[in-house]
Order: C-alpha cells, then structure tokens, then sequence
C-alpha cells in the first residue's frame, strides 16, 4: 500500500507514523515544502525569547528518527497538483532550478496546513521581512525575524494583533530585550477569553513593560529614514521591527482546485473520518474543519493537539482502519511571563446561540495541594462557564485580589470543598456536564 503525505508538521507527521504503526509494510512518503520537518511551531516563541537557544531542539523527532520509524522524507518538495482519477500528485522540488515529477498514491492524506491572514494594511503589499516586516508561521519566518533583530541592532518592536502567538511574541521580544508595543483593534487582549481574564492579562503585560493599545486599528506601516512607521487611528508608533499576527485562514488551493469540498470558513469538508469528497483522499489539521464536540457542528479551529489527533485518525483510515476523530472543545492555555490563561467548551454566548441554558459558577482552587510548598491559587471566574482559569503570581498566597463583579465565588480549602459543600451542591444534568466536559 502506497500512502503519500503531503505537509511534514503536526497533521502529516502523525498520520505517518500511525499508519506505519498499523501497517509496517506500508510505503509511506511525505512531500514536505521546507527543510523542517516534525518541528514545533509553538515552540517558537520560546526560542525567540532565548529560553531554546537551540533552534534544532524545536523538532520533536529528528530526520533520522523518522526515518527509523520507516518514514520517506522528500524534504523541500512542494506538491503542485493532485489528479485525484488517477491517483497522482505533482511535485517540485524548492530548490533553484527544482526538478518536477509525478507521483503515485493508493492513499493520500492533506496536511498543508494553514497560512496568515494577511490584514488590509497599507504598506503590507509592498514591505516585507527584507524592511523588518514579519509575519509568524514557519521555521523559515522565525530566522527571517531574528535576522532583522540582530542585523538591524533592533530596539523596538510593534506587534499588531493580540491573539495568544501576538502576547507569546510580546513576551518573547521583552525578554530580548526589545521596547515592545502590542496593537490590537478590538477592545480587549486575547479576544477568545471574556473581559475578565483579559484586562488583569493586560495589566500584567504593561506591568512587564509591553506598551498595550487595544481598541487600536493599524491603517498603515511605512518605511522611513528613521525606521519603521505603524500608523494606527490613535497615532503613529516607531519600530525597528513590525510583526503581523492577526490569525490565519486554511490553505487550500491545491485541494480546491483538485476538487476538493470545502467547508466551513473555505477549509477542506471532511468527516469525523478525515475523509475528503474525493475518494482515498483524507485531510487533516489547519487545513481542514473540525468537529466540535459541544455545538455538534464543524467550525474551524486550527491548533496543533487538533492537527494530531486528526492526523492520527487519518493515517489510521488511510490503512484501512475505522477510526473517529472524538471532537475538539475548543480547549486553549496561553503562558505570558507569569501569568496563564486557559479555556475550554464554550463561552456564555456561543452557548446560548447554541441552544444551551449555561451554568456559571466562580471558584478559586489551589492548583495542588496545599501542604506541598509552592501551591498557588487558580481562579475560575463566574460569567465563564466552562472554567477559565487565571493563575496568580507565583508566591501569591491567600485570597485572591479582584474578584470579578456579579461573580459568584465558592472559594475552597486547600483546593478541596469540604464533604459538607459536595453534598449540598446539586447533581449536575448531562448537558451541565457536557458544558464542564466532563464524561457523560
Ligand atoms: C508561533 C506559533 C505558536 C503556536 N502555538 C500553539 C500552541 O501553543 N498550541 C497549539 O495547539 N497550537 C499552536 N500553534 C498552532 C499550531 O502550530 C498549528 O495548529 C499546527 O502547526 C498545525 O499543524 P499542521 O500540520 O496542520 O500544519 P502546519 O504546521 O502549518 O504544517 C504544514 C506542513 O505542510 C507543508 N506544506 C505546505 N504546503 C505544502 C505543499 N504544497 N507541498 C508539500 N508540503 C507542503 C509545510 O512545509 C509543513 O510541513 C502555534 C502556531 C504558531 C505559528
């Protein structure tokens, strides 16, 4: 059996290696556009912050561990064209003068992933990382950022966008060093939590020296003598460096014009079995949709522990298994200096436009136990209804500072309600329990 694979990161790499797990026999190829393979881009800003000083640590498995496992890596080789009929994929190698050919699959899994949503910026069609300015994606972009840093003597960054690899890159670039101002159009950080875990998350990034401007919308971004210029509706920002972050889109093209359905927000249709409209055409990751478990529907949600699992899933049907990708929750958890910010399910308002009636509860919780040195509290503010956790500094003991208001808050001991407190809380309904994602 003949699986190829196109896309060598997260989605690709485990629809590999579990397929070859299934089926040791099984003549498995990936086509991988550049030269990493199997790294992890979220580790990104950790080596950019200087945390990983060694790029090459980012890869969770080496060439030749992949290769032991019976993976064939065809590294900078870009597929161009996919004749689903007759079962072929065209492929060019990305190297000067690269030579094409044909190849053939009785199985093909899709994981190209996805790529920036470039923003309708002036100046961002014609300044790119040869001016200082970035977007985040690849390995290859990472090195292209760190050159502009050090080539340029850079002090000053501008991020635009606050999503969570926008305050991860806020974090980095202090670390550095670099004077960082974070934009964000709308009027909170990290727009995917409510309000009352982003503005104590803000506070803590202007704590930390990141100047943080939301409700900010960048119009322009101009080179001058003097650097560069981000021009926003409240004025204009210097920087050295200017680093786009503003959310990516699925990257579908060759399987559209493949013949691919495409699905929610244009990405690749695909059934909890990863199956494309095509046949022995599977897809997974950021450049496909994905089921959610509580709304019952697909959205798009492209995170890395999703384009796992699916791949997983893929690589398992494309060998002839039956497998089911379980659904994702949403479930998120960002780091910035001391702080973290979590979730997972659904917020009160997609519930109810789901159809849902939510329960809210607050709640503050050692995050172990008490007697252990070092426990710190958690807290699960009330209008969240799915547990929203925000961690206090570290050393921070006692009651919490600012509870939110009209939050309701069961604060516990040693991060454990008493039997007392169990008892008198009533039994909760499957849907409360779906909501809290626990097991039905
Ligand atoms: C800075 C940063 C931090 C992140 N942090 C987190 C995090 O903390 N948690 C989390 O869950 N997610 C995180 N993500 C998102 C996560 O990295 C992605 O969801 C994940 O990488 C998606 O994996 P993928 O395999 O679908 O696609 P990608 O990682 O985008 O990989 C696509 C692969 O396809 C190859 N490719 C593309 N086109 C072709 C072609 N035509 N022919 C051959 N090969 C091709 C590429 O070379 C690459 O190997 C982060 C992303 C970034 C940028």
């Amino acid at each position: 059996m003949r699986l190829l694979v196109i896309g060598g990161s997260d989605a690709g790499i485990s629809a590999g290696l579990r397929a070859r797990e299934l089926d040791p026999t099984a003549d498995v190829t990936l086509l991988v556009a550049d030269r990493y393979p199997n790294f992890s881009v979220c580790g990104i800003p950790y080596h950019v912050s200087g945390d990983v000083p060694e790029w090459r640590n980012l890869a969770h498995r080496s060439t030749g561990d992949l290769e032991a496992a019976g993976l064939q890596l065809r590294l900078e080789h870009r597929a161009t064209a996919i004749d689903a009929d007759a079962h072929t994929v065209t492929v060019t190698a990305t190297t000067p003068h690269g030579a094409t050919a044909v190849v053939g699959y009785d199985r093909l899994v899709i994981g190209i992933g996805a790529v920036p949503v470039i923003p309708p910026i002036d100046g961002l069609d014609r300044l790119g990382p040869a001016d200082g300015v970035h977007v985040l994606h690849t390995m290859d972009d990472t090195f292209a950022i760190l050159r502009t840093i050090t080539d340029r003597g850079a002090t000053r960054a501008v991020i635009v966008g606050a999503g969570y690899i926008g305050l991860e890159m806020a974090e980095a670039l202090t670390t550095r060093g670099l004077t960082v101002t974070l934009l964000e159009q709308v009027d909170q950080v990290i727009p995917t939590v409510d309000a009352e875990l982003a503005e104590p998350l803000a506070e803590h990034l202007r704590e930390r020296g990141v100047a943080v401007h939301t409700g900010t919308k960048v119009h322009t971004i101009d080179r001058t003598r003097g650097g560069l210029v981000v021009g926003t509706d409240a004025g204009d920002h210097q920087s050295d460096v200017v680093l786009v972050v503003t959310g990516v889109r699925p990257d579908t093209g060759l399987a559209a014009r493949a013949g691919v359905t495409l699905g929610v927000r244009g990405a690749i249709a695909v059934d909890r079995g990863m199956r494309t409209s095509l046949p022995d055409v599977y897809a997974a990751g950021d450049c496909v949709h994905t089921y959610h478990r509580l709304l019952d529907q697909h959205v798009y949600l492209p995170l890395g522990s999703t384009a796992h699992k699916q791949g997983r899933v893929a690589g398992t049907n494309a060998t002839g298994g039956n497998a089911t990708f379980a659904g994702s929750l949403g479930t998120q958890a960002v780091k910035v200096f001391d702080r973290v910010v979590a979730g997972t399910g659904l917020r009160d308002h997609t519930a109810r436009a789901a159809g849902y009636d939510p329960v809210t509860v607050a709640t503050t919780a050692d995050d172990h136990k008490a007697y252990y040195p070092g426990a710190t509290p958690v807290r699960i503010p009330g209008r969240c209804p799915v547990g929203l956790a925000w961690r206090l500094p570290p050393g921070h003991r006692g009651s919490p500072p600012e509870e939110p208001p009209e939050a309701k808050t069961v604060t516990t001991r040693g991060g454990r309600d008493s039997w007392r407190e169990r008892r008198s809380r009533p039994r909760r309904t499957r849907v409360e329990r779906m909501l809290l994602g626990f097991p039905l």
